[in-house]
């Protein structure tokens, strides 16, 4: 079966209902490109796969576990261990440089800092980030930003990764060099993708496209 599941996902904000019975597989190694209108649900749907948010209905499965049956701690340590997460706005942690966002989650896995900070320099390299190791959030271009969340989510070797329009900062070369890092990386790796953008560029390089319409998911095959 699928390494990821949703079923039948409800999910209101307010009296805003942004899921309304959506459902989405992901297999194992797949990457997979959520595309919809702007306020479809693309992130919601987003956050309820990936546990960072609880949907009001519904059931997400991980690898044979159901998320919304897991105790808050398991939930996170699955998350950290399983899952790498790229927001939309990079949500990097302001304090830090770049190297160490990206080392801290090994940092948190138990390496010690050089080993962290080398694997750190590494990832974003490939990911076109060279040179930028000391540059701390509010130093970057929200395309520098991108690169180091996507590093960031990928220095541990999760088995999926959720990103959030990765290429939404850059121009559409960036955008293409950044797309074939993380295809390539996720190739190399058996990494899972999961992936928003409005881009029919970007949708491009998944090996599959959903498409989100008012919070369930559009029939296959029609256009939104
Ligand atoms: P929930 O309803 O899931 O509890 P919250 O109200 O806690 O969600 O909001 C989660 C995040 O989304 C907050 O950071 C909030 O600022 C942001 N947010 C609030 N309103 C909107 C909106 N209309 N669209 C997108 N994000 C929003
Ligand atoms: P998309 O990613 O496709 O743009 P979202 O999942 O961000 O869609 O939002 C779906 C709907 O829910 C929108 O109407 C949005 O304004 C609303 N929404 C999303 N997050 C929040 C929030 N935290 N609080 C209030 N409304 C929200």
């Amino acid at each position: 079966g699928p390494l990821l599941a949703g079923r039948g996902l409800v999910k209101a904000h307010g009296r805003t209902e942004a899921l309304r019975g959506a459902g989405v597989e992901l297999n194992a190694g797949e990457i997979l490109a959520l595309t919809g209108p702007s306020g479809s649900g693309k992130s919601t749907l987003m956050h309820c796969l990936s546990g960072i948010v609880r949907p009001d209905a519904g059931t997400v499965t991980y690898a044979g576990r159901r998320l919304e049956e897991l105790p808050e701690e398991r939930l996170s340590e699955l998350r950290r261990t399983e899952f790498g997460v790229v927001f939309q706005f990079g949500q990097l942690i302001p304090e830090l440089t770049a190297a160490d966002n990206v080392a801290l989650p090994l940092m948190l896995a138990g390496a010690d800092r050089a080993t962290a900070r080398s694997a750190a320099a590494e990832w974003l390299e490939r990911f076109g980030a060279r040179g930028q190791e000391d540059l701390r959030p509010g130093e970057m271009s929200g395309g520098q930003a991108q690169r180091t969340a996507l590093a960031r989510a990928l220095v541990t070797g999760p088995r999926v990764v959720f990103a959030d329009e990765p290429t939404g900062a850059l121009d559409s070369l960036a955008g293409e060099q950044l797309m074939t890092a993380l295809v390539h990386t996720a190739r190399e790796t058996g990494t899972a993708v999961l992936l928003i953008t409005h881009d029919a560029q970007v949708a491009a390089y998944a090996d599959r496209e959903v498409r989100l319409r008012d919070g369930v998911l559009a029939p296959q095959g029609v256009a939104a």
